[in-house]
């Protein structure tokens, strides 16, 4: 079962729709893509047009196949927010927990970002990083680049970290942060998208995927940023390639699975659900489907290339 590790409900190409209806897209998508289970990122802050924490919540709670990872601005707003993340945590709600330096002007080794990562810890959650690519402005990629999350990675041995968008366009340095850090992974969401096809070089997305899967292939973990991205595109990128059906199998639904700890029922069973329907740790899925900055500063990761 092939798992999106990387996806927002966002009006990029919704506009107009609500969220629910976003929603309802996205699985649509799922569906005929053939993917099992998709992780919502919610945005950090509310009133863009990706849902916040509280919307993203009540929207993905009653779909199995959707997961939530939680979400903080940075500085941390107040002392009540860890609180929250960590009633989310406890509760099963989130799978994990994302930040977006760049967008926000910190950087991941900011120890004002500490209170997030002894909670990950604590949790057994990994965190995601934004990296790369942020809203068009260049200026922006050295808050996240993969040497400070590095940073972050040595200091935090215990947390398991994710690099979003496998840092386009730095793919050298996320490539050599996996390699030297046994607790790095990176997404490889947005790498199917035809502008960064363009600036990075599709061959280049392709050889070094290809190195970093073979190398460490419980490292790399397959993600779109639906809506910005497409589904079918980066499925047809993880096909294409020249990599060991393990090592393939990992990359679509075996790291996340293990990363994102996908193998526990992360809400409370809904009414009337019974338990058997739920995926139990090791089988391998999410759960049994029952059915199918700026407003646009995160429509995605990647806000559109024309603003
Ligand atoms: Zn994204």
């Amino acid at each position: 079962m092939t798992v999106d590790c990387h996806t927002h409900l966002s009006t990029f190409d919704h506009p107009g729709q609500s969220f629910t209806a976003i929603r309802d897209s996205l699985l649509a998508t799922m569906a005929q893509q053939g993917i099992g289970c998709a992780l919502v990122y919610p945005d950090s802050e509310p009133g863009t047009g990706v849902s916040d924490l509280d919307t993203t919540e009540e929207i993905v709670r009653p779909c199995p196949r959707l997961r939530m990872v939680g979400t903080t601005p940075i500085p941390l707003p107040d002392s009540g927010m860890i609180a929250r993340l960590d009633a989310l945590a406890a509760a099963g709600t989130i799978a994990g927990v994302k930040l977006y330096p760049g967008f926000e002007l910190f950087y991941p080794d900011d120890r004002r970002c500490d209170p997030v990562y002894e909670l990950c810890v604590r949790h057994r959650l990994p965190v995601v990083f934004h990296s790369g690519e942020t809203m068009g402005e260049a200026w922006r990629e050295p808050y996240n680049h993969p040497d400070h999350i590095v940073q972050v990675a040595r200091r935090f041995p215990a947390l398991q970290v994710v690099i979003a968008h496998f840092s386009q366009p730095h793919l050298e340095a996320c490539r050599d942060a996996v390699l030297e850090c046994p607790n790095v992974h990176a997404d490889i969401s947005g790498l199917a998208h035809p502008e960064v096809e363009r600036l990075c070089g599709e061959k280049a997305i392709a050889r070094i995927l290809e190195e970093v899967a073979t190398r460490k292939p419980e490292r790399v973990l397959f993600g779109t940023d639906w809506p910005i991205g497409g589904v079918e595109e980066h499925l047809r990128l993880v096909a294409a390639l020249p990599i060991s059906d393990e090592a393939r199998a990992l990359l679509l639904s075996g790291n996340a699975e293990r990363v994102f700890a996908l193998g526990r029922p992360l809400f409370p069973l809904p009414m009337g659900e019974s338990s058997d329907s739920w995926t139990r740790p090791g089988s391998g899925g999410c759960g049994t489907s029952r059915g199918a900055g700026a407003a646009l500063r995160r429509g995605g990761c990647r806000p559109p290339r024309s603003r």
